[in-house]
C-alpha cells in the first residue's frame, strides 16, 4: 500500500512569514511603471520616440527616483510607507528639473503639470506593485489573502485518506466538530488542524485559559502531512553539519539541542495527557544500503558531532551493532540516535485534537478558509460563515503555496510512505522486535 502527500519547505530568504515581494522585483516593477508613465506622456502629447526628448523626460525621474530610494532604503524597507516617501520626493523634484531642462510648460502651466504628473505616477506605480502582489498603493491596506484551488499536487481535503489515518479513526473517531455555519468572534483563529495548528491552540489555551481559540480546518485534523507521515520524532542531529552551515555553530547547536529536547518533553506531555500516540522513545537506527549512501570519511554527521563535544547525541556503529537491532544483509554503515522516538502520527494528530476540544478550543472541521481580510480584527472567510479574531494563525503546511503572495515563500515537494501488509515473521527472522526506527539514506521516501 502506499499513499503520497506533500510537506513544505521554505524557500525564501525572507522567511515564510514574509510574504512579500523582494526589493528587486519592487524596484523593476516600480522602474517599469515610471517608463510606462514617460511613455503615455510622450504618446499622449504627439511627441515621438526623439531620443533627445525621451531623454529629457526620463531621465530625471530615473536619476531622482535612484536616488531617493537608496536614501530612504525604498528597496529594503519594502513597505508602503517609504515608496511614498520616495514618491513625494523624487517625483515632484524630477518633474521640476524636466521642466527646466525642456523648457516648458511655464507660468500656470507648472502647477497643473506637477499635479498631473503627481496622480498619473502614482496610478502607474499603484498598477506595477499590484501586478508583483505587493500593497495597494491607494488604500495603504495589505490585499486580502484569496485562497485558490490551482495548489500543485496537494490533495483535495478527505481524498485518500492515510493508512495511519484510516486506522487511528477505526479506534477512536472523537467527538464530533461540526462545520462553521454562522458567524463567530474569537481572540485567535487558527487556520489549519495539523500539528502546528493543533500544538498552537493547545499551547495559547494553557497560557490562557480565558483566551477564546477558534481553529478552522477544511477537512478532517490531521488530514493533511500531519496524519500521513513517516512518525519518526527525530532529534535531527543528522542535519547537524548543514544546520550549522547555515546558522553558524553557536545558534546551530542551540538549535539542535532544543529540537532534541523537545522529543522528551512531549513524550512526557503525552502520557500527562494521556494521549496514547504509540510514542517509543528507543532512538532511531540509519543505515546506508549502498556506497551511494556513505559520507565520506571526515564528513559524517556523527564525526562533526564528535569535535563538538556531542559524541553521545549520534554514535556511528559497527554493523554487528546494528544487526543486533535489525539483521539486514543490506546495511553497509550506521549510525544511531538515541534521543529520536517514533509514532503513529494521525494517533498523535487526534489526541491533540481531544485535548485542544477539552480545553475548550472551538474546532471547526470541513471548514475552509476561503479569504482573508486582514482588517483591524480580520476577518477569516468560510462557505457558510466568518470568524473574527484579532489574531489569525495561519499553519496550512503546504496548501499555503497555493495562495498569492505566499507562492514565493513556499516550495512543494512529494514525499512518500510505503506501507506493507503486517509481516511480523520477517521481523522476528531479522530480531526486528523492538521500537527503533530504522530509516536508510534516501530522502523523501519511507
Ligand atoms: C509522506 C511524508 C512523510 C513525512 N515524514 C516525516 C517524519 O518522519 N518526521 C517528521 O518530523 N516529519 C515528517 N514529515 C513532515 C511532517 O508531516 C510535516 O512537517 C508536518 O505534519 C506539518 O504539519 P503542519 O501542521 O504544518 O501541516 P499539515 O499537517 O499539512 O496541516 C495543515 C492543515 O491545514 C489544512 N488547510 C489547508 N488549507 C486550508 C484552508 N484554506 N482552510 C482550512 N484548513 C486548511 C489542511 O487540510 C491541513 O490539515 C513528513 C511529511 C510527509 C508528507
Amino acid at each position: 500500500m502506499s499513499e503520497t502527500s506533500s510537506a513544505t519547505i521554505d524557500g525564501s530568504r525572507a522567511g515564510a512569514g514574509d510574504a512579500r515581494p523582494s526589493g528587486t522585483m519592487l524596484a523593476v516593477a516600480d522602474g517599469v511603471a515610471l517608463l510606462a508613465f514617460v511613455a503615455v506622456g510622450l504618446r499622449s502629447h504627439r511627441i515621438g520616440a526623439i531620443a533627445e526628448t525621451a531623454a529629457r523626460n526620463a531621465v530625471p525621474l530615473a536619476v531622482g527616483w535612484a536616488v531617493v530610494s537608496l536614501v530612504v532604503a525604498t528597496y529594503r524597507r519594502r513597505d508602503l510607507a517609504s515608496l511614498v516617501i520616495t514618491w513625494a520626493i523624487a517625483v515632484p523634484t524630477a518633474l521640476l528639473v524636466r521642466t527646466w531642462w525642456v523648457g516648458s510648460p511655464r507660468g500656470a502651466g507648472i502647477a497643473v503639470f506637477l499635479v498631473v504628473g503627481l496622480v498619473f505616477t502614482l496610478l502607474f506605480l499603484s498598477i506595477g506593485r499590484r501586478g508583483v502582489g505587493a500593497h495597494s498603493v491607494a488604500s495603504g491596506v495589505a490585499p486580502p489573502i484569496v485562497t485558490t484551488s490551482s495548489t500543485p499536487r496537494v490533495p483535495a481535503p478527505g481524498a485518500a485518506r492515510s493508512f495511519w489515518l484510516q486506522e487511528a479513526l477505526s479506534q477512536e473517531p472523537g467527538d464530533p466538530a461540526p462545520p462553521l455555519t454562522t458567524n463567530v468572534v474569537a481572540d485567535v483563529c487558527i487556520v489549519g488542524g495539523g500539528f502546528a495548528g493543533l500544538w498552537t491552540a493547545i499551547e495559547l489555551s494553557a497560557r490562557d485559559p480565558d483566551l477564546r481559540i477558534a481553529l478552522i480546518e477544511q477537512d478532517i485534523c490531521g488530514g493533511g502531512a500531519s496524519g500521513r507521515n513517516g512518525g519518526f520524532f527525530s532529534a535531527s542531529w543528522w542535519d547537524a553539519p548543514a544546520v550549522c552551515s547555515l546558522f553558524g555553530d553557536d545558534e546551530g547547536m542551540r538549535y539542535l539541542r532544543a529540537i532534541s529536547d523537545t522529543v522528551g518533553e512531549a513524550g512526557a506531555w503525552l502520557g500527562e495527557h494521556v494521549v496514547d500516540a504509540w510514542f517509543h522513545h528507543e532512538g532511531v537506527l540509519r543505515v546506508a544500503t549502498g556506497a551511494w549512501q556513505t559520507e565520506p570519511e571526515g564528513t559524517s554527521a556523527a564525526e562533526f558531532l564528535a569535535a563538538r563535544g556531542e559524541r553521545d547525541r549520534l554514535r556511528a556503529i559497527g554493523l554487528d551493532e546494528a544487526r543486533a537491532i535489525a539483521s539486514s544483509p543490506r546495511f553497509v554503515s550506521a549510525s544511531f540516535a538515541p534521543e529520536s522516538a517514533v509514532v503513529q502520527p494521525a494517533r498523535l494528530a487526534r489526541g491533540l485534537r481531544r485535548v485542544a476540544l477539552q480545553r475548550g478550543v472551538q474546532i471547526f472541521e470541513r471548514t475552509a478558509m476561503t479569504g482573508l481580510e486582514r482588517s483591524r480584527p480580520a476577518v477569516v472567510r468560510t462557505p457558510h460563515g466568518a470568524v473574527k479574531a484579532s489574531q489569525v494563525v495561519l499553519t496550512t503546511g503546504a496548501w499555503a503555496a497555493g495562495w498569492p503572495g505566499f507562492r514565493r515563500s513556499f516550495g512543494v515537494i512529494v514525499d512518500q510512505v510505503v506501507a506493507t501488509e503486517p509481516i511480523p515473521d520477517l521481523l522476528r527472522e531479522i530480531g526486528w522486535t523492538s521500537q527503533v526506527g530504522v530509516g536508510d539514506g534516501r530522502e523523501l521516501l519511507y
